[in-house]
């Protein structure tokens, strides 16, 4: 059967090239880079390789790069460092409804450890109104935390634009770029962020490694104790064969990005009026230009995001969809609620995300194979049948 793999926002197959560096590393430079001889110097070595890489696809210095465990941590490096580092100064902090869980429960528990925390809302595409935010903050705000682009729906948001309102008002802003690394031009300087939150497993990199970017001079309490390790702000041993796979990762995404995103753009655009032209009542969900080059999100009426996601499977596509099954019972996704879409056509969503390995071979197997099964589902469904 074919197989086409249509889920890279949740995560990408690591290149052929990142494994073999990975695996030699492994072999060869197995040193502790603390250590003093030359086992932990050349352990040390492919680390600020490493770091180099990593800074010069987001236009940072690598001093400004700490290795983390991923995106969950460095969101959670920053939620929690950084409201700690400043509570004297004051204890509340901004961020919008269409965060990942990452943002979103991190949140949840400032909020319970005395923190206040504001989500702004956003408008039918999925983006923050910059005049919310200057309304929003207050001479408590010490920490603003805006995603560059929407794992579920792909919205582009306007971080220059957020982050410039917060310069002014003496806030320290972050963004989680998880999903922007690698498919669009990032760069702190003109984004003009504190810090920034990316992941290797989302750019053909491995898991369990990520990196958040400090700008200099920024400070945080750190969630690790222990050693000195990246400038006394994480401690443990470093992840060396995951920090050297994501630091090509980051390496290949800087020189092929434009191509890339060409690519994808174009197997996106092919993939959503494709849909739209062979199946009734769909819509597209996001904005319709601000969005990241591989996300194709549509609710499909009358039919479950879910049935059609096992329907795909057994056809050997994989998707999302836009709910996730919590103990037993299917709730609609908290972005396409927070975007004022209909809890029906929240539950019927789909979430198709291209990666680099995907070919228009893949884009037209799904145009065959999907709109049939659409039609059997809606079929079956009572609600299709009610709408005559
Ligand atoms: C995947 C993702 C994360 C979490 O990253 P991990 O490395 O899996 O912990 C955070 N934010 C966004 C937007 C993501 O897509």
């Amino acid at each position: 059967m074919r197989r086409v793999y249509m889920d890279n926002s949740a995560t990408t197959p690591v290149r052929q090239e990142v494994i073999e560096a990975m695996s030699e590393c492994m072999k060869d430079d197995f040193g502790n880079p603390s250590s003093l001889h030359w086992f932990g110097r050349q352990a040390r070595r492919r680390m600020e390789t490493a770091r180099e890489q990593v800074a010069g696809l987001i236009g940072a210095e690598p001093e400004e790069i700490v290795f983390t465990s991923g995106g969950t941590e460095a969101d959670n490096m920053v939620m929690k460092g950084v409201t700690q580092q400043l509570r004297h100064k004051g204890r509340h902090v901004i961020t919008s409804s269409v965060e990942h869980h990452a943002i979103l429960h991190t949140g949840e528990y400032l909020e319970k450890n005395g923190f206040d925390v504001t989500y702004l809302a956003v408008d039918e595409h999925g983006r923050v109104d910059p005049d919310h935010l200057r309304h929003a903050i207050g001479p408590q705000t010490t920490l603003v935390s805006i995603m560059l682009a929407n794992n579920e729906v792909g919205t582009i948001q306007p971080i220059e634009e957020l982050a410039a309102i917060c310069r002014e008002n003496g806030v320290l802003f972050h963004t989680d770029a998880v999903q922007g690394v690698g498919q669009l031009d990032v760069d702190v300087e003109t984004l003009g962020v504190d810090f920034l939150s990316l992941s290797g497993h989302k750019l053909y990199g491995p898991k369990g490694v990520g990196a958040l970017y400090v700008r200099r001079n920024r400070r945080f309490q750190p969630l690790f104790h222990g050693g000195g390790h990246e400038r006394r702000r994480r401690a443990g041993t470093e992840n060396i064969p995951g920090i050297v796979g994501l630091g090509l990762a980051c390496q290949l995404s800087h020189e092929e990005l434009p191509e890339r995103r060409e690519k994808l753009v174009a197997m996106r655009d092919g993939l959503i009026a494709g849909l739209i032209e062979r199946v009734e009542d769909v819509q597209l969900n996001g904005h319709p230009s601000e969005r990241l080059p591989n996300n194709c999100n549509l609710s499909f009426n009358y039919v479950e995001g879910e049935a059609m996601l096992l329907n795909l499977d057994l056809q050997g596509i994989a998707v999302a969809s836009g709910s996730a099954c919590t103990s037993g019972s299917i709730e609609p996704s908290h972005v396409l609620l927070a975007m004022g879409v209909s809890r029906e056509l929240a539950q019927g969503s789909l979430r198709l995300s291209l990666g680099s390995f995907n070919c228009t071979e893949d884009v037209d197997y799904v145009l065959e194979t999907l709109p049939p099964i659409v039609d059997k589902l809606r079929q079956m469904s009572p609600l299709y049948h009610g709408k005559e």
